[in-house]
């Protein structure tokens, strides 16, 4: 994969045409519409809701790091899924992977197939058992690799041709790599999706989701349905995004060798029952994620060996904070069963290990040695708050 240049179009992204002030900083123009010289004539700006400078200022930069033709920034990663689902309608057929994040779960199961959508939730790790899946009807495969939060890897490159040959669309939620880990687009896919939310905002402050396009149908198809939908990201927010994306690769490093420690250390705990990080070489996804990727991120899901555990982790953290959300700076530990996959049914979450054991870790940039230190203090601590 090539990475040449990614540090610096994360600092200094899409160089705009319309501020001559010499700002390094790019502006925040924090205004709903734009006034016209006259009639016929535009600034290329109309309507904040159609576009707006510094929100175009970091689609282009997104873009640029997915290396896409271009992107469309929204009020949240659900909301860039809930315009995306409206390129499809009533006899489509999409194939997803059975262990998405949750809302996109429940955006499908709900909403979509209250539209008529019909959707087959498998293990699109096996190439396979997709292949046989498809139908005429099929117009897209969904995935997310690794997935949320059980960390199965599905191989893109071979996912996208089965999606060409048979004239589907290959849509990849890219939030748990961002493209300074995996680019989708380059292995063929052709709609990246992103929680902007978690590693490309990078701070737990800014909701944000991103659609990264590579054809010119898709983009002008996704701008009409982003401009009717009305769900995008707002000047301040694009620029919280636009500060956050300066440092995504000094982030991501950090968080990755982080996370290499505490997975190892979580594989040593006796009350740690198994570790799902795509960086420990006995994971199956492992030489995928090699092929596909070049680094592991910094997500980890682990279970322990009793609920009772997995509470009194919860409930005395001190440093790692008990709450839903990834890929900031500071570190999260999350409770899926009861967060992201609470409208889950409970025995489709069972099936897939979402079980009362199951937590997920979300590495920040504290020392290593203070988040095993409060994790060790969390576990000792006897009884709970
Ligand atoms: N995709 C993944 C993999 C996520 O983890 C999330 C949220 O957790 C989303 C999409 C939805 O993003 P948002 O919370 O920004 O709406």
């Amino acid at each position: 994969m090539d990475q040449r240049g990614f540090y610096t179009k994360c600092i200094h992204g899409y160089k705009n045409s319309y501020d001559n002030t010499g700002a390094v900083s790019v502006p925040i123009y924090q205004s709903a519409t734009f006034a016209h010289h006259g009639l016929g004539e535009s600034t290329g700006f109309d309507y904040s809701r159609l576009s707006n400078p510094t929100r175009e200022h970091l689609e282009k930069t997104v873009a640029g790091l997915e290396g896409g033709l271009d992107a469309i920034a929204f009020s949240s990663g659900m909301a860039a899924s809930t315009t995306l689902m409206e390129m499809f309608r009533q006899g489509d057929h999409i194939i997803a992977s059975e262990d998405l994040y949750g809302g996109s779960l429940r955006l499908f199961n709900v909403l979509s197939r209250k539209k008529g959508i019909d959707f087959d939730f498998i293990d699109t790790g096996d190439v396979d058992l997709l292949r046989s899946r498809v139908r005429k009807e099929t117009k897209a495969i969904f995935i997310e690799t690794p997935t949320n939060p059980m960390m199965h890897v599905s191989d893109i490159e071979q996912i996208s041709e089965v999606a060409k040959g048979n004239d589907a669309l290959l849509i990849v939620d890219n939030t748990f790599m961002t493209p300074w880990f995996q680019k989708p687009l380059d292995l063929g896919a052709d709609i990246v999706l992103h929680s902007g939310t978690k590693y490309l905002g990078g701070h737990n402050d800014t909701l944000a989701g991103f659609l990264v396009l590579n054809s010119q149908e898709h983009l002008d198809e996704l701008r009409y349905l982003a401009k009717t939908v009305g769900a995008c990201l707002s000047p301040f927010d694009s620029w919280l995004i636009l500060r956050g994306i300066k440092t995504l690769p000094l982030r991501l490093e950090s968080q990755q060798k982080t996370a290499l420690i505490l997975a190892e250390w979580l594989k040593k705990q006796e009350w740690v029952k198994k570790v799902y990080y795509i960086g420990l070489p006995e994971h199956p996804g492992h030489e995928i994620i090699k092929r596909q990727a070049t680094g592991f991120s910094g997500m980890i899901s682990f279970s322990v060996s009793a609920r009772d555990i997995a509470e009194r982790l919860l409930n005395n953290i001190k440093l790692i904070q008990f709450a839903e959300s990834l890929g900031g700076v500071e570190s999260l530990l999350t409770y899926p069963m009861t967060q992201t996959h609470a409208d889950v049914p409970e025995e489709e979450r069972r099936k897939k290990g979402i079980n009362d054991c199951l937590l997920r870790l979300s590495v920040g940039l504290e020392d290593p040695s203070d988040l095993i230190a409060d994790l060790k203090q969390a576990f000792e601590l006897p009884g709970g708050k």
